[in-house]
C-alpha cells in the first residue's frame, strides 16, 4: 500500500498532562509511531496507568505521577523520564490549566494568578532547562540521536493557545502564559535550532476535553462558540496530538520557531 508514514522508531518522548485530553491522544498517538513514551499526569492515576498498559506497558510507556508547579518539579520529572527510558529525544509540554470562571482583572485572586504561572509558565522553564541539557549531553556523546534525515538532536513542543496570540477577557493569567509559550519558542528557535534541536508550538483553539467541555457542552454557549470557528465545530485532541507528532518527525525537519495554528480559522476571526 503507497503512503508516507510519520515514524519515531527509537525515539524516547515525554509528554506532560498525558492522562486525558490533548496529552492522552498525543500519549496514543506517539506510542503508535514506535516511540517509546513517558507521560506525566497529577491526579488521574487510573486512567493515567490504564494508558500507558495500552500503549504497550512498562518497556514501552510509563505514566509518572508528578505535579507541575515550580521549575523544581519540571527538571524532577525529566529526571525521570530519563531513568525510564535512558535518554530523551522529545518534549512535549502540554499540561496546563485553564481556571473557567470568569475573573475580572481588578478581582483576580492573587492566588489564581500565582497559581496559573507556576502550573503553566515556571514548570515548563524546568522543563526545558533539565530537556535541553540532556537533549545536549546525548548530542555530545558523537553526535549520537541525530537522527539522518533532519540532522535533528531533539525536538521540542509546546502547546499554547489562540489565547495566548489574541489573548482572553476575564482569563488574563491563562492567556499570559500562553503568550510566554510562544516568546519562549521563538528565543529557542534561535538559541537551539544551532544545536540541531528543534523548538516549535502548537496553538490550539476550542478543543473538546474535560477543560473545556463546561464551555462547549453549554446549551447557550457551545453552539456561539462554535459558530465563531470557521470550520463550524470545535476540535478534537487528535487533531491536536496529528500536528505535534508531524512536527517531531523529519518531514518537519526545515521548521523552527513556528507556531502551528490547530483552530478551524478561529484565530482569524475572533
Ligand atoms: P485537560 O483535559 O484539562 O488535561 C490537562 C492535563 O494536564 C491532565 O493530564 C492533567 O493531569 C495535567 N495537569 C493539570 N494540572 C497539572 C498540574 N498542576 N501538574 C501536573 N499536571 C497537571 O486539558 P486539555 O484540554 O487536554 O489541554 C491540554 C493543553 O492544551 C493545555 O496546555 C491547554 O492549555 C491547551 N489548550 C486546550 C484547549 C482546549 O480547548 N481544550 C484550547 C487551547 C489550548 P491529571 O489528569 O492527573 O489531573
Amino acid at each position: 500500500m503507497a503512503g508516507v508514514a510519520l515514524v519515531l522508531e527509537d525515539k524516547v518522548a515525554l509528554i506532560t498532562g498525558g492522562s486525558r485530553g490533548i496529552g492522552a491522544e498525543t500519549v496514543r498517538l506517539f506510542a503508535q509511531a514506535g516511540a517509546r513514551v513517558a507521560f506525566s499526569y497529577r491526579q488521574a492515576r487510573e486512567r493515567a496507568e490504564a494508558l500507558a498498559v495500552e500503549c504497550g506497558g512498562e518497556g514501552r510507556c510509563r505514566a509518572i505521577e508528578q505535579d507541575l508547579a515550580t521549575p523544581a518539579d519540571g527538571r524532577a520529572l525529566v529526571e525521570s523520564a530519563v531513568e525510564a527510558f535512558g535518554r530523551l529525544d522529545i518534549l512535549v509540554v502540554n499540561h496546563g490549566i485553564w481556571p473557567p470562571h470568569d475573573a475580572p482583572i481588578a478581582t483576580m485572586a492573587e492566588a489564581q494568578w500565582r497559581q496559573t504561572l507556576g502550573v503553566n509558565l515556571d514548570s515548563v522553564f524546568g522543563l526545558v532547562q533539565a530537556a535541553v541539557a540532556q537533549m545536549e549531553a546525548q548530542a555530545r556523546v558523537g553526535g549520537e540521536g541525530r537522527s539522518a534525515k533532519d540532522g535533528a538532536a531533539g525536538h521540542i513542543v509546546l502547546i499554547s493557545s489562540t489565547a495566548g496570540q489574541r489573548g482572553e477577557a476575564f482569563h488574563a493569567d491563562y492567556a499570559v502564559t500562553k503568550g510566554a509559550l510562544i516568546s519562549l519558542t521563538k528565543s529557542l528557535s534561535s538559541e537551539l535550532a544551532p544545536k540541531g534541536i528543534r523548538v516549535n508550538c502548537v496553538a490550539p483553539g476550542w478543543v473538546m476535553t474535560e477543560m473545556s467541555q463546561g464551555t462547549l457542552k453549554d446549551p447557550e454557549l457551545g453552539p456561539r462558540v462554535a459558530a465563531g470557528i470557521p470550520v463550524g465545530r470545535p476540535g478534537d485532541p487528535q487533531e491536536i496530538a496529528g500536528p505535534v507528532l508531524f512536527l517531531c518527525t523529519p518531514l518537519a525537519g526545515f521548521i523552527s520557531g513556528e507556531v502551528l495554528n490547530v483552530n478551524g480559522g478561529a484565530v482569524l476571526v475572533g
